[in-house]
């Protein structure tokens, strides 16, 4: 009799218990139907405006961008909306994983409900203002505007001190023009964070985008005991290279504008191998696309919607920006024929073939890479084929015993690129921890906002 009357409880238990289940369910796949129904169509809205002010530089462009960001930034700040998702999160009722998954990424999305909303907007427009200006500045030297890619060329080639220098200065007065704008806005971006009990930005968006702010700073501590001692011994190499290359005295009289790039961030070309020469007289839109079809990720659909060169006004840098989640993909760059840009195009079409393969059966906010680090990874995998000497020679058609002669240069070149890139990486990281991440994009690097990537 007492077993009877305790399998009958648990069955009435169970019962209920399902119906919560389903009724949790239920309440999660509507809400998601609800939200897409208008997200689908902002995100892409978004998404276009922003490519297009990107392109264009013009304030009518970004005025349009700042708009639909406005509404992008209400529709996640939607007070009521965070307390039902909140509901279905405690009640932990969720068991599909697609659906878990979704509750998860809502929920993150949702958190900026509890920031205050006149403060989420002024960060929309300082965000705006400042990435208008930097797609607008160009360096004036006497009078005459250099885009990024004739500052690299001028330091990257001329011996003549005083006009590396001159120019060198000229592209850093960029800083005094967002300076000011910038400080706002990484105060107003820590204010955020701590209205939403984050310690600062850059915890917040760390962790907001699956990241573990701890786990990231170990692994750039490790990087820099690993780095450390290889990267003494090549800058090593570097300056005493730079001191004859410029007939100086000593070390002590380099400076910053010698090192061939604005920040230090590239490779100075301190080996014997010019492997600009083989890309000079390429079509490098040709090359990618030719690499990429052939391991059969054809990229001729995403090139005709992307914008490759330069023009007055456009944004300088260059990243890939996924529109609509379901094939409009485009890369934006400011291509010249040398190895930079032949890296940059493999690197950002990497991410392309990457985001138009992902799942399209997916549900919509699913449709993502996998982490920040997966996609990243494979682009810089592609990007470093531009100074692979097989690369080379079945690509830029260079002959089998060129090949053989540049083979080992190339793979000094490859590692002092890295160790490079790798020191500048962690300066950034530090630099951004201690102030917090700031809106600065680079030239291959994420950026965006915590709803919509580009890389
Ligand atoms: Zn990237």
């Amino acid at each position: 009799m007492k077993s009877l009357y305790a399998i009958a409880l648990s069955l009435i238990l169970l019962t209920a218990c399902t119906s919560k289940q389903e009724k949790m369910k239920k309440k999660l796949t509507d809400f998601i139907r609800k939200h897409d129904s208008v997200l689908i169509p902002l995100y892409k809205k978004t998404a276009v405006a922003s490519w297009e002010a990107a392109v264009s530089g013009k304030p009518e462009d970004f005025k349009k961008a700042e708009d639909l960001n406005l509404k992008m930034m209400a529709l996640f700040s939607d007070k009521d909306k965070l307390k039902i998702l909140e509901e279905i999160k405690v009640s932990g009722m969720i068991t599909d994983s697609l659906l878990n998954r979704q509750l998860d990424i809502l929920y993150r999305s949702f958190l900026m409900a509890k920031a205050d909303t006149g403060k989420l907007n002024a960060m929309v427009r300082m965000g705006t203002v400042i990435e208008q200006k930097y797609g607008n500045f160009r360096t004036e030297v006497k009078g005459k505007k250099l885009s990024d890619n004739d500052v690299e060329a001028v330091l990257g080639s001329s011996k003549d001190i005083k006009y590396q220098k001159e120019v060198w200065e000229a592209q850093k007065k960029i800083g005094p023009v967002v300076a000011s704008d910038v400080k706002k806005l990484v105060k107003l971006r820590n204010e955020v964070a701590k209205d939403l009990g984050f310690r600062n930005y850059h915890e917040m968006s760390l962790t907001l985008s699956d990241q573990d702010p701890k786990e990231v700073s170990q692994l750039f501590d490790e990087l820099d005991s690993l780095t450390k001692k290889a990267f003494e011994q090549v800058k090593g190499d570097i300056d005493s290279y730079f001191v004859k290359y410029y007939s100086l005295k000593s070390k002590d009289e380099l400076m910053p504008w010698n090192y061939q790039n604005r920040f230090f961030q590239s490779a100075p070309k301190i080996y014997d191998v010019d492997l600009d020469k083989y890309y000079k007289d390429k079509n490098l839109e040709t090359l990618t696309a030719e690499f990429y079809a052939g391991i059969g990720l054809p990229i001729n659909d995403m090139l005709k919607n992307s914008d490759l060169y330069e023009k007055p006004g456009k944004n300088q840098h260059a990243f890939c920006t996924d529109i609509d989640n379901a094939g409009d993909i485009r890369v934006l760059c400011n291509v010249k024929s040398n190895q930079f840009w032949m890296n940059t195009m493999l690197h950002e079409f990497g991410h392309a073939v990457y985001d138009k393969n992902i799942d399209t059966t997916l549900p919509f906010i699913l449709r993502d890479p996998a982490h920040t680090f997966t996609t990243e990874a494979i682009a810089m995998m592609f990007g470093r084929f531009s100074s692979n000497p097989q690369w080379l020679k079945d690509l830029a058609g260079i002959s089998e015993e060129e090949k053989i002669k540049i083979a080992e240069t190339c793979f000094k070149t490859l590692r002092l690129e890295q160790l490079v890139f790798s020191r500048w990486a962690q300066v950034m990281y530090r630099f951004k921890r201690r102030c917090t991440r700031t809106l600065i994009r680079t030239s291959t690097n994420s950026g965006g906002t915590w709803w919509r990537n580009t890389r």
